[in-house]
């Protein structure tokens, strides 16, 4: 049988299936530019000599529900060449913002879509076209399981001293208002990786887990659970991303509201669309920053010393957060790539037992990659994430246990 995993953005449709029994990708892709104009497709399909063809197709897609459609058309068409089961076992949903409500992954009836639908406010840009995609799927394929595992949940570990903002009390009574954490799914995953790898049980394990991609988030796990996040309320707090500024006087908000006559909304969407690495020196892409700084542009040297600073001292912080620390863990397309910001985030911490070994770090990562050195206390690893394959893992074990079958296979 088949899990698909799907991650459906504003005008975006991203899937992967997987077979339930090895959790193979046997077909993924990308829907683009859903609304006006032409959408396209790219699908790859794992074939007979274990390679993944690549098909392009475009057409006009006006929704999600089309778009889904779309996509069903197009695996039927050019399914895997592998001969593989073709019934599926559950459909697996990225949802991002869980709340309070949801600790862990649900099996989607009309109540979790009323309290998807009800946690909107806090997260109005993504929460909306992944209940869209939930539900075209639950019209489509009625005789499927959904199932949603949440960006957030993976956090709800963290101790109300981590959690809260130190706000009038009632704000976050009436509104919610308190830090919630992302990229649950990619934590996660790296942890169970890194336990694996160690080969000791995440329970004994305290982890500092650096997501650094286009969004970027640390965390600290004790005992392989989020005891603390560097997103808040929102994925905008906490590191510097790509183009998000992280940690901010919240003063600067209504400092340059009262400067530059721009409403709040104006300021919000540059704090989010504007700034970080993109905002320091015009790029947001690391690649072509370091290709910038090695040519001796100077606001791409400072952008990837910011960016490595403050990682830095989020590692510092949950150090202390820790106090035992076994290993540190860089994941997403920086901290699997970039030897040089692997280098500067950890300078000078021999002192906290961290400490890298030059050599190891530069060599290209393929699987999980150790690159601490010999006299590091703290183990360094660089491990890819692979949040679908999480989220796959999450659908299967949700449906078996709904089901009552105990236990999940190790996969
Ligand atoms: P997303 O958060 O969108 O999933 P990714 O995890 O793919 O993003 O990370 C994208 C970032 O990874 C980009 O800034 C890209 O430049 C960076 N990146 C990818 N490969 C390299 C590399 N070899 N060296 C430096 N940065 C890289």
């Amino acid at each position: 049988m088949r899990v698909v995993v799907v991650n459906s953005g504003s005008s975006s449709i991203k899937y992967k299936v997987f077979a339930l029994e090895d959790l193979t990708t046997l077909m993924e892709g990308l829907l683009e530019r859903i609304g006006p104009g032409e959408a396209r497709l790219k699908h790859r399909r794992l074939t007979v000599s274990d390679d993944y063809e690549e098909i392009i197709e475009t057409r006009f897609i006006t929704n999600h529900r089309e778009g889904l459609e779309f996509i069903l058309d197009v695996a039927g068409r050019y399914p895997t060449t592998r001969d593989a089961p073709r019934e599926f076992f559950g459909f697996g949903h990225r949802v991002v913002h869980g709340g309070e409500v949801f600790r862990k992954p649900v099996i989607i009836d009309d109540e979790a879509i009323r309290q998807i639908e009800d946690l909107i406010p806090l997260a109005p840009l993504h929460n909306p076209p992944n209940l869209v995609a939930i539900r075209a799927l639950r019209e489509l394929r009625p005789d499927v399981p959904n199932v949603a595992v949440f960006d957030t949940a993976f956090h709800q570990s963290m101790p109300p001293k981590a959690f809260h903002y130190a706000l009038p009390s009632e704000f976050y009574r009436m509104h919610h208002v308190r830090r919630y954490g992302f990229h649950g799914s990619s934590h996660q995953y790296v942890a169970k990786e890194a336990s694996r790898y160690l080969g000791i049980p995440e329970e004994q394990l305290n982890l500092i887990t650096l997501h650094l991609g286009n969004g970027a988030s640390a965390s600290a796990l004790h005992g392989g659970k989020s005891i603390d996040t560097s997103m808040g309320l929102t994925p905008l707090e906490g590191l510097i991303m790509g183009t998000r500024c992280g940690d901010l006087d919240p003063a600067v908000h209504f400092y340059l509201s009262r400067k530059t006559g721009k409403s709040f909304e104006a300021i919000e969407d540059i704090l989010n669309k504007e700034s970080g690495l993109k905002g320091i020196c015009g790029m947001n892409d690391m690649r072509e920053i370091q290709r910038c700084a090695e040519d001796g542009d100077d606001q791409a040297e400072l952008a990837i010393e910011m960016f490595c600073y403050r990682i830095k001292k989020y590692i510092g912080s949950y150090y202390a957060v820790l106090g035992r620390v076994d290993a540190i863990i860089f994941t997403g397309g920086i901290g699997e790539n970039s030897a040089r910001v692997r280098k500067e985030s950890c300078e000078g911490l021999t002192a906290l037992g961290i400490s890298l070994d030059d050599h190891r770090n530069e060599e290209a990562s393929f699987g999980v990659l150790e690159i601490q050195s010999e006299e590091s206390r703290v183990k360094m690893l660089v491990i890819p994430t692979d949040e679908e394959r999480e989220i796959a893992l999450q659908t299967i074990h949700t449906i078996r246990h709904a089901a009552g079958v105990k236990g999940v296979p190790n996969l």
